[in-house]
């Protein structure tokens, strides 16, 4: 396959961008090789500067729910275009949007647009903090939650001990404040109530990781998370930036069962545009400026044109379209485990209803970052490149989900499950 121009092109980009990328894992460096230059998309289908098509499995890092190009929101952008690109004055449009996204979202009743996931994270930790009055805060290994300060921290050497700063830039005396346990593991995280509890603000969890590859909690880690924060007076945070309107009707606290008392939002209700949002209980949510004291605020946030294309995304989901999603994914998996199990490559599928994630292990169950960074991080760079070569475009690192589009039809599922047949008694 020619890439001849991405070559030039990221010849060019190391230049004037910081490694030639605007974020970091779009530099192939997980994978090795030259990151890949795209010019158009339709569908479930990428096109790149050299003109060849790739079968698309990393939707713009989630948002593309139903794939590249959706008409309803290209048509929403284009007629808002003609009315207006913003007047940073409230409109309509962002009524509408927070109506739906209360409706759909079991614990949502008050909601604030930002414009990233990031942004909604870091204001979920601002009013944590400002609404219990303290200052800790606690996240899982593996867990990623956007790049601000007090959530860039990793574990100190004892996993019970104060966090450490995962950047350079990130003040140790910010960073102690986050103490890290981790993900699926019960006793760890109520030892670290009984140390900490009356200074926790808030605990904060991907209910479906996707940032380690796909794992989703289990059951009994959420409900003790939630029994946890609610004994001690903790607030329970849902970080659904990727899982939001991606994995169920009601998104995962829907799947679950269990209410937080913040939930963030991103991606798929930004319908591919820069979007994020923060919601939650009145009582908590009213906290926010300007009807409460905690400050948060945005020049472009609730932005009309992000708005039109959530909103023609959300409103276009149904229940049904999870049933087919599902579908779709779980018929992908079944033809990639095949693909393995005839070559005797021994791996573990993650599912859940249009995320997935391929962990190269002989360990059939890949329940937390351990186990997931023990994996065989060789064999997942040659099925990416692999694949590639065969125009199937997965996402450069081991250590992310895969999500499915309402796009992706038989034959695109087919091509990549022949694909993988090629590629995986290689690998
Ligand atoms: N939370 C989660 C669970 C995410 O997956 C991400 C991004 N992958 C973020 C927060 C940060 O979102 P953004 O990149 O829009 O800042």
């Amino acid at each position: 396959m020619n890439r001849v121009k991405s070559e030039t092109l990221m010849q060019r980009a190391l230049k004037v961008i910081p490694g030639g990328v605007n974020s970091p894992v779009r530099a192939f460096k997980g994978v090795g090789g030259t990151p890949i230059f795209f010019e158009s998309s339709n569908g479930p289908y990428m096109t790149d500067v050299d003109g060849n098509q790739f079968i698309d499995y990393v939707g713009s890092w989630g948002p593309l729910i139903h794939g590249h190009g959706f008409p309803a929101t290209l048509n929403g952008i284009k007629k808002q275009a003609g009315y207006s690109l913003g007047f940073g004055a409230p409109t309509e449009l962002e009524i509408e949007i927070a109506e739906l996204i209360v409706e759909r979202v079991p614990s949502i009743d008050l909601v604030r647009m930002v414009n990233s996931g990031t942004e909604a994270t870091m204001t979920a930790i601002r009013l944590a903090r400002g609404f219990t009055g303290r200052n800790k805060i606690v996240k899982f290994e593996g867990c990623y939650h956007g790049h601000s300060d007090s959530l860039l921290v990793k574990a100190g050497s004892g996993v019970l001990t104060l966090g450490l700063p995962d950047s350079p830039g990130v003040p140790t005396d910010l960073a102690k404040h986050t103490l890290n346990s981790k993900f699926n593991d019960i006793e760890q995280i109520t030892e670290l109530f009984h140390l900490h509890g009356d200074d926790i603000a808030a605990v904060i969890v991907e209910p479906i990781a996707g940032n380690m590859g796909c794992i989703p909690a289990e059951v009994k880690f959420l409900e003790t998370l939630k029994v946890l924060t609610q004994k001690f007076g903790s607030l329970l945070i849902f970080d659904e930036v990727m899982t939001g309107f991606r994995v169920g009707f009601h998104s995962a606290q829907g799947l679950y069962n269990i209410l937080p008392d913040i939930t963030t939002l991103g991606k798929v209700i930004g319908g591919g545009l820069p979007v994020g949002a923060v919601g939650g209980s009145k009582e908590v949510m009213n906290r926010l400026a300007p009807s409460g004291d905690i400050y948060q605020a945005g020049t472009l946030s609730g932005n009309p044109l992000t708005i039109k294309a959530g909103i023609s995304v959300i409103e276009s989901l149904t229940p049904q379209s999870y049933t087919d999603l599902k579908e779709k994914t779980d018929s992908l998996v079944a033809g990639l485990t095949k693909a393995a199990s005839v070559s005797n490559v021994p791996v573990t599928i993650n599912v859940v209803c249009g995320m997935f994630s391929l962990f190269f292990t002989d360990q059939n169950k890949i329940s937390d970052y351990q186990l997931a960074s023990e994996c065989n991080a060789e064999r997942y760079t040659s099925f990416f490149h692999g694949m590639l070569e065969e125009g199937i475009y997965f996402a450069p690192s081991a250590f992310e989900s895969a999500f499915i589009s309402t796009t992706h039809g038989e034959m695109e599922i087919e091509k990549t499950i022949e694909a993988a047949n090629e590629v995986i008694p290689r690998i």
